[in-house]
């Protein structure tokens, strides 16, 4: 469920007329409502809230300072991935102890960041890095918290670009390998062993498949423990997945998933984390789009927007499917014809959907791309010099802009020509 309904004729966020802030911002923009990020998080916490636990939001969703600080102000920790989004987070008023450092490629001056800003746990991904951070940490006089992420070699089931738990992906250390890894990080200056991490995927649509892998976690658990280690806290990783069709089967619930959660580790005693991402953020958001020009083609119609895969790049990315909805309510029984929906970049990718079913349209006219909240405005880039799309949070009925769209001085004032040209 989302706030992005009709209203009066209208498609809206909450209670503000998307033609509001087409009007206000310009197109393209992302809307995000505050509503809905609100009642997904409470959605997790409900899920766990028959044990401790720390919902830490996957910040590589949608990162934007506002979201942030709204996710953080409701209690969430941060799962972050690069020095970037650390800073992110912390800037958004996230204390250190909430925040968990995930990523198969940590730099050395990004575990030094952390350590020095504070940190709730590392999650280690292999052993070059574990000893990379033991000699920082020492050397820092510190002692960090770590997990360590395994890799149960389990199929997720999802699209190959985001299944992270088999054996042939990079992340993780092989789950057969885990208990003497865990010997030498008990066995390193500076480092604390207090958990264990898994992370298989994303836009997960089946439950089995986590129930396969924390099987295996908590079966590891009960032999770390036996050699020795006291393993307090299990970060279970993201990935639950979201409808992108509105007429589809829609994926399991977050109760559900927490109830997966209880049957395979519940009985571990174990403080339990979780990183979702896309299952807050995703259908909190929509991408708000103008048709610049219908084009007829051969046996076909173009619906030329003035959104691009650069803003979201989804569909070019991975053939992901965004239902794209007018703004303006069609009547109802309207006839509807099918459209190839494109943007005006110079790439035959750039189509964000053939056939997509809409009334009649015409230039000026609006359009929502729906469940664009996660992996949209953070992917977007400048590519065919168009500025970085902006942000927009709603809530209730009034509206901010949390990202502004750059000028074109702004976007060239980055570069520079060096003096010898
Ligand atoms: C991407 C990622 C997540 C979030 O995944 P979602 O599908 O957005 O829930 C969580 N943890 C880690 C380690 C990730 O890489």
């Amino acid at each position: 469920m989302d706030h992005f309904n009709y209203h009066g004729g209208e498609l809206c966020a909450e209670d503000v007329p998307l033609s509001r802030i087409a009007a206000a911002v310009g197109t393209p923009v992302y809307v995000y409502s505050a509503a809905t990020l609100t009642r997904h998080f409470g959605l997790f916490r409900q899920a766990l809230d028959w044990t401790d636990h720390l919902v830490c939001f996957a910040v590589k969703a949608n990162s934007n300072l506002a979201v942030l600080k709204l996710m953080g102000d409701l209690g969430a920790g941060m799962d972050v991935v690069s020095g970037g989004e650390y800073a992110r987070a912390k800037a958004a008023g996230v204390p250190g102890d909430r925040i968990v450092f995930s990523g198969v490629g940590k730099t050395v001056a990004e575990m030094r960041q952390a350590i020095e800003g504070g940190i709730r746990q590392f999650n280690i991904e292999s052993e070059p890095e574990m000893r990379a951070l033991s000699a920082l940490a020492a050397s820092m006089g510190a002692t960090v918290p770590v997990a360590i992420r395994v890799n149960p070699d389990v199929d997720a089931k999802t699209h190959e670009k985001i299944a992270t738990g088999k054996s042939e992906n990079k992340f993780g250390i092989p789950i057969a390998r885990a208990r003497e890894v865990y010997a030498e990080a008990a066995s390193l200056p500076g480092l604390r062993v207090v958990g264990v991490d898994v992370h298989i995927g994303s836009q997960l649509t089946d439950l089995e498949p986590y129930r396969a892998a924390y099987a295996k976690v908590a079966e590891l658990t009960r032999a770390l423990r036996a050699d020795g280690h006291a393993i307090t806290r299990l970060d279970l990783g993201g990935g639950l997945g979201i409808p992108y069709r509105r007429d589809n089967n829609a994926p399991p619930l977050p109760i559900e998933y927490g109830q997966v959660i209880r049957e395979t580790v519940g009985d571990l005693g174990c403080e339990i984390e979780i990183e979702p991402g896309r299952n807050i953020v995703g259908n909190a958001g929509i991408l708000l789009s103008e048709v610049i020009y219908l084009k007829q083609g051969e046996g076909r119609d173009f619906l030329i927007v003035d959104a691009a895969m650069n803003d979201l790049a989804r569909p070019a990315m991975y053939g992901a499917h965004h239902d794209i909805v007018p703004v303006r309510e069609p009547a109802v029984g309207a006839p509807v014809r099918p459209f190839d929906v494109v943007g005006p970049v110079c790439e035959s990718g750039d189509t964000f959907q053939k056939g997509a079913h809409l009334p009649d349209m015409a230039a000026g006219d609006l359009i929502a791309f729906r469940s664009a909240g996660a992996y949209g405005a953070v992917m977007a880039s400048e590519y065919n010099s168009r500025p970085l799309v902006p942000e927009v949070l709603v809530s209730g009925d009034h509206f901010a802009v949390i990202r502004a769209r750059p000028t074109f001085e702004e976007m060239l004032a980055r570069d520079s020509i060096p003096e010898w040209l």
